[in-house]
């Protein structure tokens, strides 16, 4: 049950780029907003280690060490960054209603949602235990680390078969692990795979171990579902490619998503198709899923925010 309740003019959710972004925007706009960072604070982001592709950083900066930045600059610029998770949401009527941890409602004028997506995991022990030092989730984010090196990726999707080819440029052989004897990936990307010398798919096999040294991964167990054999792949990256879930669970019923729970924006804006409710990031981009693209639509979706008021008051006071 609802015990408190505040009325703010922007209220952003999630603490992302995108989340951060849009909150440096509203505050320098007056919005006065205030920023929910969900439970895991900074987002996807402090989950890895070097960050080498976002502008502004000749030397690379660490993932945790970058959100800690953006939000020292969003809380500088004026906004009220509180720990706390949305636990639901009415949108049926202005002005919105937010219900944080279960106990205090909010009423907002604007909502921001930048609640961001998580990769999702085969669930080892070892793949958490090496997760950023040798296991990652993101070829585009740490390919670059395992440059001549040999490399395993797991997944038959369309990412799976985009970051093979994206990791094959890089290293000297990627090993390509699919459940099935067939990909799931669209029939361009497959002849893409299948046509790059240094790529070999291994079909038929699960992943059941990464091994390494204590400190960095220098192996992959593999097991072939159909003739039980094992196999161990020298590989000194492990790249997770199964598919991403958007956090937007809590705005189901009110918001418009595609089959998989991407909030479907305006094309060329964040605006959803509920009146004042605007989303970017990660939640809304299945597509790119970078730091840079989610800070951009941050960015946008705060100046949306902006604008929809400031056409509401001349409405008002014309
Ligand atoms: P998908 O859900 O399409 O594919 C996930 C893949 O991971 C499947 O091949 C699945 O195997 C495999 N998988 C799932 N769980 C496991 C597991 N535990 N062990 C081993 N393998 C597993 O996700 P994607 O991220 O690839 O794509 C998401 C959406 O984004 C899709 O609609 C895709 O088309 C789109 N996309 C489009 C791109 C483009 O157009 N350029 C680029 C990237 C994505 P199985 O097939 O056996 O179920």
């Amino acid at each position: 049950m609802s015990q408190e309740t505040e009325h703010v003019k922007c209220l952003i959710i999630g603490s992302g780029p995108a989340g951060y972004t849009a909150a440096i925007y509203a505050a320098r706009a007056d919005l006065k907003p205030v920023l929910y960072t969900g439970m895991l604070s900074g987002g996807q982001l402090t989950q890895t280690t070097e960050v080498e592709n976002y502008p502004g950083y000749p030397d690379g900066i660490l993932g945790p060490e970058m959100m800690q930045n953006f939000e020292k600059q969003a809380s500088r610029l004026g906004t009220d960054i509180r720990f706390g998770y949305v636990s639901s949401v009415d949108f049926a009527s202005l002005p919105h209603k937010v219900v944080v941890d279960e106990t205090k409602t909010i009423l907002a004028d604007t909502v921001i949602i930048s609640t961001g997506a998580s990769a999702k995991w085969l669930g080892l022990e070892s793949e958490q235990k090496y997760n950023g030092f040798g296991v990652s989730a993101c070829a585009v984010c740490d390919g670059f680390f395992f440059r001549g090196q040999d490399v395993a990726i797991v997944g038959a999707g369309d990412t799976a078969a985009e970051e093979a080819t994206y990791l094959a440029k890089l290293c000297r052989k990627v090993y390509m692990i699919v459940r099935r004897d067939e990909f799931r990936a669209s029939k361009a990307m497959v002849h893409r795979v299948l046509n790059t010398p240094n790529i070999e798919v291994i079909y038929n096999s699960e992943t059941t171990e990464i091994v390494g040294d204590g400190q960095v991964v220098t192996g992959v167990k593999i097991l072939n579902n159909q003739t039980n054999q094992d196999r161990l792949l020298d590989v000194n990256g492990f790249f997770v490619a199964i598919g991403h879930h958007p956090n937007t669970e809590i705005f189901r019923g009110w918001i418009n998503m595609d089959e998989t729970g991407y909030i479907i924006t305006k094309p060329g804006s964040s605006e959803t198709n509920i009146e004042g409710v605007f989303a970017c990031g990660d939640a809304q981009d299945h597509i790119y899923r970078q730091a840079v693209t989610a800070a951009g639509s941050g960015c946008m979706a705060a100046i949306d925010a902006e604008r929809y008021l400031a056409a509401k008051e001349h409405v008002v006071t014309a």
